[in-house]
C-alpha cells in the first residue's frame, strides 16, 4: 500500500475545506488557534512514517488524552475499572450532566468528560508517590510516542482550569455518589493538565501503534496491554471515541478513533498502522471537520477499515 501517495491525494483533496467550522472557544486559549491548518500522519508497524501538511506541528491533544489515561488505568487496574465507569455510548454531549443523576454517578464511558474524571481519579491513586498522575501520564505518552520533548502547555491548562465549572460540577456530583476518591480540585487540575498536553500528528500516530499491534509497542515489543484489553479499547474508540457522532463516524470512516476539541483525531488500522489528522476547525459534534473528511477519504481510497 502506497500510504504516502494516499496522504498526498487526501491532502490535496481537502484543501478547499480546511478551516470550515469553528474552533472551540469555551477554553479561551484554544480560541486563539488559527484555522486553515492541516496535518496528517501514518506510522506503520515497522516504524515507517508517512506524512502530509503540518504533521510535525504540536497542538493541544485535549480529549485524545482520555485514550492514554484510560490505557494507563486499565493497565494498572484491569477489569475492575468497569465497576466505576461504563462502556456504552452516551448519546449526549461530552460534557453533559444529564445521565449522571439517573445512573447514580457512574459515567457511561471513559471518553466523555465525567468518565475521564473518574479515570483521572484512578490515576491519582496509582501515581500518588511518583511525582503525580500528570507526570505519570506524560512519561507514558513520551514512551509511546518515542519523544521525550512532549509536554503540556501551561497557558492552556490554566485557561481550562479557570473555566472548568462544568467539569467541577460533574466531579462534585460523582463525589456525592462516592465515585471519586480524591479532592475535586486535584482531579480537575490533573485532568486539565492532561488535556493541555501538546503533540504533533506524527507523535500521535506513533503513540497509538500499540493498539494496532495487539497491545505491544511495535519497535520495542513492550506489552502495554494484553491483546484482549487492546481489543476492548479499540471497541470503545469505535463506539464512543468521536463524541455524539460515533455512529456516523463509524459509518463514514470505519476505524477505531478518538477525537479532541484541539482539532485532532487519532485512528488506527489494526495490524497496519496508527493515524492522526489535525485540522482546525470543528464541526458541530466536536470533531475536526476537515479531519473527518480526510479520514473518510483515506479509508475509501485505501479500501482499509475494520469492516
Ligand atoms: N479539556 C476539554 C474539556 O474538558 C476536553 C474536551 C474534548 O476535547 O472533548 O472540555
Amino acid at each position: 500500500m502506497d500510504y504516502q501517495s494516499i496522504l498526498d491525494r487526501v491532502h490535496a483533496a481537502v484543501k478547499p475545506i480546511i478551516g470550515t467550522g469553528s474552533v472551540a472557544s469555551y477554553i479561551p486559549e484554544l480560541a486563539k488557534v488559527a484555522a486553515n491548518q492541516f496535518g496528517i500522519a501514518m506510522v506503520d508497524l515497522n516504524g515507517n512514517v508517512y506524512q502530509a501538511g503540518a504533521a510535525d506541528t504540536p497542538f493541544s491533544i485535549q480529549s485524545i488524552s482520555k485514550l492514554f489515561a484510560l490505557t494507563l488505568a486499565f493497565h494498572q487496574e484491569g477489569d475492575s475499572i468497569w465497576s466505576r465507569v461504563g462502556r456504552e455510548p452516551s448519546g449526549t454531549p461530552f460534557n453533559s450532566l444529564v445521565q449522571l443523576e439517573q445512573e447514580r454517578g457512574k459515567p457511561r464511558n471513559p471518553f466523555i468528560n465525567a468518565g475521564a474524571l473518574v479515570v483521572t481519579d484512578m490515576l491519582l491513586t496509582h501515581y500518588a508517590s511518583e511525582g503525580g498522575a500528570g507526570n505519570a501520564l506524560i512519561k507514558f505518552i513520551r514512551k509511546l510516542a518515542n519523544n521525550d520533548d512532549i509536554s503540556y502547555d501551561r497557558a492552556v491548562a490554566a485557561s481550562e482550569q479557570g473555566t472548568s465549572h462544568r467539569n467541577a460540577a460533574m466531579a462534585n456530583f460523582m463525589k456525592s455518589f462516592g465515585n471519586l476518591n480524591h479532592n475535586v480540585n486535584d482531579v480537575i487540575e490533573t485532568y486539565c493538565r492532561n488535556c493541555a498536553i501538546e503533540m504533533s500528528c506524527v507523535d500521535l500516530a506513533r503513540a497509538v501503534t500499540f493498539l494496532a499491534n495487539h497491545g505491544a509497542v511495535p519497535w520495542s515489543d513492550e506489552k502495554i496491554l494484553d491483546a484482549s484489553s487492546a481489543k476492548r479499547i479499540n471497541a470503545l474508540m469505535l463506539t464512543c471515541g468521536t463524541y455524539d457522532a460515533a455512529g456516523d463516524f463509524a459509518f463514514r470512516v470505519g476505524l477505531p478513533a478518538k477525537s479532541g476539541v484541539g482539532d485532532g483525531i487519532v485512528a488506527l488500522i489494526p495490524g497496519e498502522c496508527g493515524i492522526c489528522v489535525w485540522s482546525p476547525a470543528l464541526e458541530e459534534s466536536g470533531n475536526s471537520y476537515a479531519g473527518s473528511v480526510a479520514l473518510e477519504m483515506l479509508t475509501s481510497i485505501s479500501g482499509r477499515s475494520v469492516f
